[in-house]
């Protein structure tokens, strides 16, 4: 197979990288390399935000590049429930494209899913393959997994997903983490914000981040909206609205605060569990350090009324007038990136059907008019919710299941043709951030290893296979990313040598008054806190980030995991007295969804009734239990609005 292997890297050197991996911080790096290996991975010094380092996991990042168990050549299934075994890239792409080609002339590409998320958030890696989706008409997934609720409620409230940018922290006087932990999952904001005098964390969970802050609100999972509708009637009651703002700005004020003069602190104290003095602190505290900025998790928007809470905390910070205000305002996220569409939609002849990624287990299971499934940066074996139902539907007879992936993973294991990929080192892409605008393109550092090919070389292998002779299946990397940037005033050769900001970097999101929405301005609207079902289990469950896991990419690497390499269940010690659970000890978690062993950690970081533990790993894992309902909007993942019942293994 003439497999391009060259993708212009040299052979030793200092190579300007980008990491890949779906956080926000979207770090520059360096790529130290000799005799066509990676050997030392460090932050860019350069780079204003990475400002030289990198986050704990990605540290050693060659010993990932390198790993012994990277997959060095296809893998195909000759029979369901038989052993995977070694092929040739011929053999496996002809099988891949020859199945896909009976599929199609007998069901249609809508019988084939393709299925992929952010394991790689490359321009090229992560959209090339669109062109060979639409040319098939097959069905999509949306982006579900994780934050569309927040996104949707943004988009509804501002008009765009924008809030503060960075290079503005340094005027910020009041930094609240609304559901987030950025000590662990934002750790170039942490550092950013270090001087800032006053760090508020609101979370349900005592994390590394409110251990550290100056205050910890600590709300019942999913109350946050009547935690703020408290805080606006602090804000009602004192006069603190900014009334000026109000009339220039917002449409809907006067029926969000009817609702508002409606709600009782006594209320909120019982709904949330935050004592109204709390209550009023922090109402005073963001009234009185401007700007104040408040940042939003994306975990908030992961529950049944992820959508109603985002929009919540964003319509406090228009009431305060702050939105446009360099340094405060609201941050849910930064991605209306304006690169031209390199999908190719036009391929289209039919659809496309979308499927929301978080019901994968019912679709591949409640009946069978999927036929095939074709899965890239994703594991959604171990990713995805209802895991047991995924699981059984990817071991479904009739389904053709393939996995590009630079692992051995979960999913791959149930696949029936297995494709080694390259890492970013490999290959060359356009890195953008949801969170600061540099844009920059990774450069290779080395050749592809031996055995592993890109998103796009595989994609465009399969579409010569089935006959689609289009030219945009022949472009290059390179060709791809300066189509991708046509009209954006973004310099291609300027994004190879360093990190490119995109924006004036005086200006700040909404400075301008100027809010996309139908009314020109800010929405605001009356809401309410919408409850979560029980489903008949006691402890409310949830499964936040940490530092040490980045989905499920590090799960084959304890070492990278630190101390949460033991799958740990926080539990309230006055709960695991009354459940007769010891600290150390291995416990069930379960529900209707299925279950799962985890180990007790018992900790009064977690509060009564709450119990908390770090997602992804490969294997079992909390995913057994997880719901694949549908939030509030955008069909959003339902991931923390879960229960569970827990008991020691050892009385089963
Ligand atoms: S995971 Fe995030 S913090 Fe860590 S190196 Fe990658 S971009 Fe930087």
């Amino acid at each position: 197979m003439g497999a391009s292997a060259d993708n212009g890297a040299t052979s030793a050197g200092i190579v300007r990288t980008v990491c890949p991996r779906d956080c926000p911080d979207v770090c520059g790096m360096l790529a130290h390399v000799a005799d066509g290996r990676v050997t030392k991975v460090v932050g860019d010094p350069d780079h204003p935000v990475t400002r030289g380092f990198i986050c704990a996991k990605c540290r050693g990042y060659e010993t990932w590049i390198h790993h012994p168990e990277r997959l060095t050549t296809p893998l195909v299934r000759d029979r369901k429930g038989g052993e995977l075994r070694s092929a040739d890239w011929d053999e496996a792409l002809d099988r891949v494209a020859g199945r896909f080609a009976a599929i199609m002339a007998e069901h249609g590409g809508q019988a084939i899913l393709p299925y992929s998320y952010l394991g790689h958030m490359g321009i090229v890696s992560s959209r090339f393959p669109d062109r060979l989706w639409n040319r098939m008409n097959t069905p999509r997934v949306g982006a579900e997994i994780c934050a569309m609720a927040g996104a949707e409620a943004m988009l509804r409230l501002v008009g765009r997903v924008r809030g503060t940018e960075p290079q503005h922290l340094s005027r910020t006087r009041l930094y609240v983490a609304w559901g987030k932990n950025p000590k662990e999952t934002n750790v170039h904001l942490w550092s950013l914000i270090r001087d800032v005098p006053i760090k508020v964390v609101v979370d349900p969970f005592e994390s590394d981040s409110a251990r550290d802050a100056d205050l910890h609100i600590q709300p019942r999972p999913g109350t946050d909206s009547m935690l703020v509708l408290g805080l606006m009637r602090v804000f009602l009651d004192n006069d603190w609205i900014d009334r000026d703002y109000i009339r220039r700005h917002t449409t809907g004020y006067e029926a969000l605060a009817e609702r508002v003069r409606a709600v009782s602190l006594d209320a909120v104290e019982r709904v949330t569990g935050v004592p109204r003095d709390q209550v009023i602190s922090l109402a005073r505290l963001y009234h009185e350090n401007r700007p104040g900025l408040l940042h939003i998790g994306v975990g908030l928007q992961r529950n049944v009324n992820g959508g109603e809470m985002v929009a919540a905390v964003a319509m406090l910070a228009a009431l305060a007038g702050q939105i446009g205000v360099r340094g405060g305002g609201v941050l849910y996220a930064n991605y209306d990136w304006r690169l031209n569409d390199i999908s190719y939609g036009h391929l289209r002849s039919d659809g496309p059907r979308m499927y929301n990624m978080v019901k994968l287990g019912r679709y591949l299971t409640e009946d069978d008019h999927l036929k095939a499934l074709y899965v890239y940066n994703q594991n959604p074996a171990a990713t995805c919710p209802n895991q047991r139902l995924v699981r059984r539907g990817l071991a479904r007879e009739d389904l053709f299941v393939v996995v590009h992936d630079l692992f051995l993973t979960d999913t791959a294991r149930y696949a029936d043709v297995v494709l080694p990929a390259t890492s970013f080192a490999e290959t060359r892409d356009l890195q953008l951030s949801y969170w600061h605008d540099y844009v920059q393109i990774n450069n290779p550092a080395i050749p592809p290893l031996a055995g592993a090919r890109s998103n796009r070389w595989v994609i465009a292998e399969l579409a010569r296979r089935l006959g689609f002779d289009e030219a945009c299946f022949r472009q290059t990397d390179e060709d791809v990313i300066r189509e991708a940037l046509q009209g954006t005033g973004l310099d291609y050769e300027a994004l190879t040598t360093g990190p490119v900001l995109w924006n004036d970097a005086e200006r700040t999101s909404f400075d301008d008054g100027v809010f996309p929405t139908p009314s020109g301005r800010i929405e605001l609207y009356p809401f309410d806190c919408t409850p979560c079902p029980d489903e008949g289990h006691p402890y409310r469950f949830i499964t936040p980030k940490t530092m040490r896991l980045q989905g499920s990419q590090y799960g084959n690497m304890p070492d990278k995991l630190g101390d949460q390499a033991t799958p740990w269940l926080y539990i309230h010690p006055g709960d695991a007295a009354r459940e007769g659970i010891a600290d150390g000890e291995s416990l069930r978690v379960w529900n209707g969804r299925g279950e799962v062993t985890l180990i007790a950690r018992v900790s009064a970081r977690v509060q009564p009734g709450l119990v908390v533990s770090y997602m992804v790993r490969w294997g079992d894992n909390a995913n057994a239990t997880t719901p694949d309902r549908g939030a509030d909007l955008a069909g959003n993942s339902t991931f923390h609005s879960n229960y569970v019942s827990v008991a020691p293994v050892a009385a089963s």
